[in-house]
C-alpha cells in the first residue's frame, strides 16, 4: 500500500491513476487490511446498489488488523445496510423536490448547488444521496449550459456551490472551464466547492488546481468532509497548506457518526488537526435519516453529551456548530443541545 508524496512530481494522471486503482469489494478491503478471517467477513452485503469505492490512499491509513478502525467502518459495506427501518427513506432531504433542473438544486436563498460529477471517489455508507438519481442528472457540457443558463437567469444566487458527485472528479481543464463560465456570470460572487477527493486521495490537489482555483474572481471557499483525526495525511496537510497560501478559505463539515467519531476526545482531537491542516471546523452534523444508514446513528441524548464535553473543552472557535437539515426548511437547523 503505496501513497505517492505530494512534494513529488506528480501530475494528473497519478490522482486519475489512484482513482482507477481504488478498492471496489468488501472482500478485497478486509484482505488488504488481514481482516478477512475476522468475524466482519460474515457480516458483508449493502453494496448491490451503493458499490464499495474506497481509493488507496484511504486505505492506507486504516490501522490494518483492526475490525474498529474508524476509517474502515465508514467504507465497508455491511448487511445491516439492507434493513428497512422506519423513518429512513431514500431522499431524506427531499432534494427531489429542489432538483429544479437536471443537474440543478436549488434549496436556500442565494445558493444554488450544482451537481458537477455523477459519483465520487469513494462511496461513504451513509451519504444522504447514496440513493440520488445521478442517472437523471447526467453532469455533460449540454447539461452544464442548461443549469448555467438557471443561474444566470437568478439574479439573487450570489453564490454557487459544486457538490457531490464530487467536483474534483473532473479533470482540471474541465473544471476550469465550469467555474469560468460560473465567473462569467456577473451576479455570483462566490464559489464553493464541497469535496472529499482530497482526503481520499491528497495527490488531487495539484499545483495547477491551486492556480486555477486562486486565479478566480470569485471568492472560492474549499469544504472538505473529515470525520475522524485519522482522515488527515501529512500529503493532504502539505496540500491544503498551499492552498491557504493561495488564499483560499478552507472549512470542515463532519458527520457525528456511532462507532466512527462518537467521542468527546476524538471529536476535540479532529477540531484540533483539523485547525493545525489550516481547516476551521464548521459544520457537525446529525446523521440524515437515509435508507441503509441507520447503523451510524448516534441518539440525541448521547450527542447532546457529546457537545457538552466538545463545548467545555475546545475554544469557541474550534467548536463546530452542530446541525441537522429538516426537509422544506430554508436554512440548516442549529441544534441547542
Ligand atoms: S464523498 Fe460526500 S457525497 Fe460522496 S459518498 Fe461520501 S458523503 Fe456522499
Amino acid at each position: 500500500m503505496q501513497v505517492i508524496p505530494l512534494n513529488q512530481a506528480v501530475d494528473e494522471q497519478d490522482w486519475q491513476a489512484l482513482l482507477a486503482g481504488a478498492v471496489r469489494s468488501s472482500q478485497q478491503l478486509l484482505r488488504l487490511l488481514q481482516l478477512e478471517h475476522s468475524p466482519l467477513a460474515q457480516q458483508l452485503g449493502g453494496d448491490a446498489d451503493f458499490p464499495v469505492l474506497v481509493p488507496m490512499p484511504f486505505v492506507a491509513l486504516m490501522q490494518s488488523g483492526n475490525p474498529q478502525d474508524p476509517l474502515l467502518r465508514q467504507v465497508l459495506a455491511l448487511h445491516d445496510e439492507g434493513r428497512q427501518m422506519p423513518g429512513y427513506v431514500t431522499d431524506p432531504l427531499a432534494e427531489k423536490e429542489a432538483n429544479v433542473r437536471p443537474g440543478v438544486v436549488h434549496k436556500y436563498h442565494g445558493r444554488v448547488l450544482l451537481i458537477a460529477a455523477g459519483g465520487c471517489a469513494v462511496n461513504c455508507r451513509y451519504c444522504f444521496r447514496r440513493h440520488f438519481p445521478y442517472a437523471d442528472n447526467r453532469v455533460g457540457r449540454k447539461q452544464w449550459q442548461q443549469a448555467l443558463d438557471y443561474v444566470a437567469g437568478e439574479r439573487s444566487i450570489t453564490e454557487v456551490i459544486l457538490s457531490g458527485g464530487d467536483p474534483l472528479l473532473l479533470d482540471d481543464s474541465a473544471l476550469a472551464q465550469l467555474c469560468q463560465q460560473i465567473a462569467d456570470i456577473d451576479h455570483v460572487r462566490r464559489l464553493r466547492i464541497h469535496t472529499r477527493v482530497p482526503v481520499v486521495i491528497p495527490q488531487r490537489l495539484t499545483a495547477a488546481l491551486q492556480e486555477m482555483l486562486a486565479g478566480s474572481r470569485l471568492q472560492t471557499t474549499l469544504v472538505l468532509h473529515i470525520n475522524h483525526p485519522n482522515e488527515i495525511s501529512s500529503e493532504l496537510v502539505q496540500g491544503l497548506h498551499a492552498l491557504r497560501r493561495q488564499g483560499i478559505t478552507l472549512l470542515n463539515q463532519s458527520v457525528l457518526l456511532a462507532g466512527v467519531n462518537d467521542d468527546a476526545q476524538v471529536l476535540c482531537e479532529l477540531s484540533e488537526a483539523l485547525f493545525a491542516a489550516g481547516l476551521l471546523p464548521y459544520y457537525l452534523h446529525q446523521l440524515d435519516r437515509v435508507q441503509g444508514a441507520h447503523h451510524f446513528c448516534v441518539p440525541h441524548e448521547r450527542m447532546a453529551a457529546l457537545y457538552r464535553q466538545m463545548k467545555v473543552q475546545l475554544p469557541g472557535y474550534l467548536l463546530p456548530r452542530l446541525v441537522c437539515e429538516e426537509p422544506g426548511q430554508p436554512h440548516k437547523t442549529v441544534l441547542q443541545v
